[in-house]
């Protein structure tokens, strides 16, 4: 037999399949092999078996050996690699190396494995006078032990009798040594009890129209607060009680001990977790045990997509807005879009949630392409928080030029003096650079694209990163005279310092990317304020996303414009959404909550619809603009980003690329809505220059991108590097 081989090396010159003769070795479809290449051994996963192949019998090698006790790429897995590698143009082994733990490949890593002893049948009848002498009291003690506890961990046993006399007893066959799997539980320790809650009306009804279904995708909008997670927790329980398994995704940055411990304690071992913050030996053993069947649910983070279950019944997106589902860096993929490939093949249902969902995801479901579901109302009637807009222009103008309203102040004050928690957010998203008059609130857009200009200092002019359009940098607002202008952010120390000047009996916490360096200290910092260890936390995003402090009444925005006059199509849409789940996190128990929002447009229609809680009409308006302009979801955006250590490399590739490109947007002319090539906003990252070419596309999307991807190819060189991103949702 041959077996078809792909080796785990990330090269193009040997991404494809290569035959090997399968020996005696037991090779399934799926298993990872060592194979000789070359003049040395690697690690290759098997493809396919076949009986026949081209390679002559003279230069046919041999498998040397199987690595698992299983194969570790199931069937779907394999489909699932195919159809992601046509729809990203990825190389087969990078797809590969996101099905299995990172530590798995190189032997790095292994099941924990512990010896233990337990008495041989024959022995454990008669009385040990007869095997053990009376002057051998060590043998003698070891036996008494393992009579009584049965199988016992033999280093136990060395280290707190004898190691000698362990040995002996198995040498003589009175003990019968074996191993076991050890494995290593994340947040085993973290004990939760299992509230059973009733649903509402509401939740009931979600959980119906999507228990009674099949092979449906679901959008599930419901406001902060309204119990989203009892329903995920309902459809999963009945996933498994059909026999199925269940994934369930959150951004990374939710995946909080608190949510992990509700899961547990509904759940118990039936589910494993899947994210960054596992040690590498606990990742792989909740890998292992999804794979070996004993879990049957997934939770984690965008790569817990690929979970190795087989038999899905149900799959979940938390917070589907959040832009962590795109990977950006190399190998690129939307966790959408996987997900809805296994969820075709297992013709199961996809859940997809939010409060804010995307226009894209709204769009679809407005279209039929979604079901949608709404939970309209908190828990318990709760109110949502009341926003209250304060104009910055204003507070200037009356002469307070600080970070700080004297609206936020005075709230602040009164929620400390009311003895609750309250959570000032910075927004601050990307490179800042756009730039904005204090005084009135203009801010310099693209006259074509309607997105934030972004000013470039090496070459004095603002940009637009969309078009390349070019303007020529501002002294003075052209709308109110005002040489005063404003570029960047407001850092969150300068915030947090102002705080703790004012209420110096306050603890104040700060989260932000500084002070969360360390792995676990975002976490650290979420449980002293969810604790009561601290009055006020000022932070960053990080802050923004499904925590439920139940103390905290007030929420101020510090900096809302910031990702407003971002210089991304998508800048409205992502404000929305912030202010929507900051605000959030503004009375979530029986006390209700309250939002103050700064801004320098106190007009804009984000605000206005954000204030009234108006997603539907958010959604109007924005959808409109984008049917206009052309942007998703009535086009793709596809961006050629090319790289090289040299310039002039660089700029043939791009110059190649970008003439076939033309030639398809002529042949084409209905489907292109936007074609151009230019440098890349950050235009040299690493040494490497990069430069790239836009399109937008509005029809016939699943033909053209393959017509892009030859173009590509056609011109890979070797001395730069193409990458093909599809709608990015960074695009520096
Ligand atoms: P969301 O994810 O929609 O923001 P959560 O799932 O965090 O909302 O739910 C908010 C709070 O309401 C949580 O504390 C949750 O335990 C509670 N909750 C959810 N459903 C119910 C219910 N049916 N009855 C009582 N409390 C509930
Ligand atoms: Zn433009
Ligand atoms: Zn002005």
């Amino acid at each position: 037999m041959i077996a078809e081989v792909i080796v785990d090396i990330s090269n193009s010159e040997v991404d494809r399949i290569f035959d090997y003769a399968v020996g005696n070795v037991a090779v399934e479809c799926g298993s990872r092999v060592m194979i000789p290449f070359g003049n040395r051994k690697i690690e290759g996963y098997v493809i396919g078996l076949k009986d026949n192949t081209d390679v002559p019998p003279d230069k046919l090698k041999e498998i040397c050996d199987v690595l698992d006790d299983r194969p570790v790429i199931g069937k779907e897995m394999m489909t699932l690699a195919h159809e992601m590698s046509k729809r990203y143009h990825l190389r087969y082994v990078d797809i590969l190396r996101l099905f299995i733990p990172s530590q798995m490949r190189g032997g790095k890593i292994k099941e924990l494995k512990k010896r233990y002893v337990r008495i041989a049948d024959a022995y454990r009848e008669c009385s040990p006078d007869t095997f053990i002498r009376p002057s051998a009291k060590a043998q003698r003690e070891v036996f008494d032990y393992v009579a009584e506890k049965g199988e016992t961990d033999t280093a136990y046993l060395g280290r707190e009798f004898s190691a000698a006399a362990v040995r002996n007893l198995t040498e003589r066959g009175i003990f019968v040594c074996f191993e076991r799997g050890q494995r290593r539980t994340p947040y085993s320790a973290e004990l939760g009890e299992n509230k059973s809650v009733t649903l509402t009306a509401a939740q009931q009804n979600a959980v119906n129209a999507i228990c009674e279904s099949k092979g449906i995708s679901f959008l599930l909008h419901g406001v902060t607060g309204s119990g989203k997670t009892e329903v995920y927790m309902h459809c999963i329980a009945a996933a498994l009680q059909a026999g199925k398994t269940a994934i369930m995704l959150e951004p990374e940055i939710s995946l909080t001990p608190q949510v992990l411990r509700n899961f547990r304690a509904r759940f118990g071992d039936s589910v494993a977790i899947l994210h960054s913050g596992l040690s590498a030996g606990e990742r792989f053993d909740e890998w292992r045990r999804l794979l070996t069947g004993e879990a049957k649910v997934a939770i984690g983070a965008r790569s817990a997509i690929f979970a190795p279950l087989c038999n899905v019944g149900l799959i979940i997106i938390d917070e589907e807005h959040d832009g962590s589902y795109v990977s950006d860096s190399n190998p690129r993929y939307s966790t959408l879009e996987v997900a809805t490939m296994r969820a075709k093949y297992n013709g199961c249902n996809l859940v997809l949630g939010s409060a804010t969902p995307s226009v894209e995801s709204y769009h679809k479901a407005r279209v039929g392409e979604y079901q949608l579901l709404e939970l309209k109302e908190r828990i318990a009637s709760r109110p949502l928080p009341e926003i209250e807009i304060v104009n910055m222009c204003e507070e200037l103008r009356s002469g307070n030029n600080g970070f700080l309203s004297r609206r936020l102040m005075s709230a602040l004050s009164d929620c400390m003096d009311e003895g609750n928690q309250a959570i000032i957010f910075i927004n601050r998203r990307g490179y800042s650079s756009f730039v904005m008059c204090p005084s009135c609130g203009y801010v310099a857009k693209c006259e074509r694209c309607d997105v934030s200009l972004v000013y470039h200092r090496d070459e004095n002019v603002l940009k637009c990163h969309y078009c390349n359009n070019r303007y020529s940098s501002l002294d003075i607002c052209p709308q109110c005279k005002s040489p005063h202008l404003r570029q960047g952010y407001i850092g969150t120390q300068k915030v947090a310092e102002q705080i703790r000047k004012m209420f110096p009996d306050k603890n104040v916490l700060r989260m932000d990317n500084d002070t969360t360096q360390n792995k676990d200290s975002h976490l650290e910092i979420l449980r002293r304020f969810g604790e009561r260890d601290a009055d006020i936390l000022v932070g960053t995003q990080m802050i923004a996303k499904g925590h439920d402090f139940p103390c905290v009444t007030l929420v101020g925005i510090v900096d809302a414009d910031m990702s407003l006059h971002f210089a991304d199509y998508r800048a409205a849409e992502r404000t929305f959404q912030l202010i929507t789940q900051v605000a959030g996190r503004a009375g979530r128990d029986v006390k209700p909550g309250r939002v103050v929002l700064q801004t320098y447009s106190p007009n804009h229609y984000v605000y206005r619809l954000a204030a009234r809680n108006d997603y539907a009409g958010f959604f109007e308006k924005e959808c409109n603009l984008r049917e206009v302009t052309k942007y998703p979801p009535f086009s793709k955006i596809v961006r050629i980003l090319i790289t090289s250590e040299s310039q002039d490399a660089a700029f043939a590739a791009l110059k190649a690329d970008f003439d076939d490109m033309n030639v398809l947007a002529r042949e084409n002319s209905d489907c292109f809505a936007y074609l151009s090539a230019m440098k890349a906003p950050v235009k040299k990252i690493q040494d490497r220059y990069r430069v790239q070419i836009i399109a937008r596309i509005v029809k016939d999307f699943d033909r053209l991108i393959g017509r892009i991807y030859d173009i590509t190819d056609a011109h890979a060189d070797g001395k730069s590097t193409c990458f093909v991103e599809i709608n990015p949702s960074n695009m520096s």
